[in-house]
């Protein structure tokens, strides 16, 4: 993710103005239901004689509501007929097929509002009950350990306005005039389906939307079919790959579609909203060339396909949507390319550090939000040389100085202002550091093995410091700890850079 109100800041710094002011968020964004195309199945196994009920929290420190105990999701199926695109309207049926990870009584599920018409389990009707976010499910037999179920859950109604309190926006399912969108970190995914909503259970998806005509649907992975059914139109989406839960979108509107492809073969699509100037594009132009970069500097891409959805509202954010970044149109400055190139840089890096590699607790979130930001740099480097990046990291150095009493050490943010700045600029100075300390080679072997060991999982900023201290074979913990944990900014000598 990133914020506006950093591009505000960060191109402050850049003009050297010494007084920088920390802004305040400015953010205010503004049927034919197909059954499920799995056969629910009973399992065969003999009910479990001892089970509890499942966990409604699946343990992160920051927020120990989010996310749910007892199971592990393998596939979501999302059969979503949006009646009217300006209310959001829509009749819902997800599927979710799991597994049982100890014997159940019953479980819960993140979903808000809506409202419930039946909920089916292994293909018999269950009872459930609602306390805010919380959706607990009691099967008619008990679950048992190791076995897989199916949930089907249908419902009605249009998404509930819902901000988190880990940042201060609306998130999740967002209607505005043109049509709507999804960004949901971190905890916005529940707004639109049912869902074990934290990153350690990642799934595969299937998004089948039907939108009234004229207008389309994107959504994360490949678009396998779009069906004409007259009045409206069924577009089938499918991801390849595991995805944590915050970065599934499903995004409505009239688009002009771009497709190209890296050197190295990754295909591109962007989604640009009809209603922007023919130049919105210029910013991605550069979009293959930085696939290759980052798939040289960290390791193979990890997905199927990759692109940008340029909405035309202003959302004061872009988040990395998994295969799909999805900016607002405030994010966008196709006068300034070299400026708008980082936040296309840092959204895309999140693909490989956030998307792939996804945080094991939210405290962990400097493992996505510094390594984006550094990868800024790393396209300025790549662009334009040492010296630029020397120039970038003392600009970043002087903000971070400056705005100190105004951010958390990378390692500790508070839950209820988890994208503050010090995940973002602090951590990126401490990747820096650590690129000083232990040199060019070893350092970009470090992020190439963490990268390689956990794409497709889950790290902590524990499992980064055991790789950082086994590529580099020395003890970096104190080196770790000045730099995720004081609350003192440490210097960077090499560059002259030092605390007052
Ligand atoms: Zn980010």
């Amino acid at each position: 993710m990133r914020l506006r109100k950093f591009n505000v800041l960060i191109i402050v710094v850049l003009m050297m103005i010494s007084c920088v002011q920390v802004l305040p968020p400015t953010l205010t964004p503004t049927t034919t239901v197909v059954p499920p195309t799995k056969t629910a199945t009973v399992s065969p196994t003999p009910p479990p004689v001892e089970a509890d009920a499942g966990a409604a929290g699946i343990g992160d420190s920051l927020y120990p509501g989010l996310g749910n105990g007892g199971y592990d999701v393998q596939h979501y199926t999302l059969d979503l007929t949006v009646n009217d695109v300006s209310t959001s309207n829509l009749d819902g049926i997800t599927t979710i097929e799991a597994r049982a990870t100890e014997n159940l009584s019953s479980f819960n599920l993140d979903f808000i509002g809506f409202k419930i018409d039946t909920i089916v389990v292994n293909g018999e009707s269950a009872t459930f009950g609602r306390d805010g976010q919380e959706l607990t499910i009691t099967p008619s037999t008990p679950l048992a350990k190791n076995q897989p179920f199916t949930v089907e859950v249908k419902y009605q109604g249009s998404p509930e306005s819902t901000s988190s309190t880990a940042i201060p926006i609306q998130i999740g399912w967002i209607s505005f005039s043109q049509g709507s969108f999804v960004m949901s970190e971190p905890d916005g995914a529940a707004d639109f389906y049912p869902v074990n909503d934290h990153p350690l259970d990642k799934a595969t998806y299937t998004f089948r939307v039907t939108v009234p005509k004229p207008f389309e649907v994107a959504a994360n992975g490949l678009l396998k079919e779009s069906d004409d059914h007259g009045t409206t139109t069924t577009y089938l989406f499918e991801t390849r790959d595991p995805m944590a839960s915050y970065l599934a979108t499903i995004d409505i509107g009239d688009f002009n579609t771009e497709t190209m492809e890296s050197a190295r073969g990754i295909p591109i699509r962007n989604y640009y909203a009809a209603t922007l100037p023919k130049d919105v594009n210029k910013p991605f132009a550069r979009q293959g060339e930085m696939l290759d970069y980052f798939s040289s500097t960290f390791g193979p891409y990890p997905f199927e396909v990759y692109g940008a959805l340029v909405l035309n509202v202003q959302v004061g954010t872009a988040l990395e949507n998994q295969t799909m970044s999805v900016f607002g149109n405030d994010m966008i400055d196709p006068q300034n390319v070299k400026e708008t190139e980082l936040t296309v840089a840092h959204e895309m890096a999140h693909q490989w550090f956030g998307d792939s590699v996804s945080v094991a607790d939210w405290s962990d979130i400097w493992l996505n939000e510094s390594f984006a930001t550094y990868s800024e740099g790393l396209w300025i480097e790549h662009t334009d040389g040492r010296k630029a990046l020397d120039e970038w990291i003392k600009n970043v150095y002087g903000f971070v100085r400056e705005n100190q009493g105004r951010m958390s050490p990378p390692g500790k943010p508070p839950a209820d202002d988890l994208f503050n700045a010090g995940v973002y600029y602090w951590g990126a100075l401490g990747l820096h550091a650590l690129r000083l300390e232990v040199g060019d080679e070893t350092f970009f072997k470090i992020l190439q093995s963490y990268y390689k060991q956990y794409a497709g999982g889950n790290a902590g900023t524990a499992d980064f410091i055991a790789v950082a201290e086994k590529v580099s074979g020395k003890d970096l913990g104190a080196f770790f700890d000045s730099w995720l944990y004081s609350d003192t900014l440490a210097p960077i000598p090499e560059l002259g850079l030092r605390t007052k």
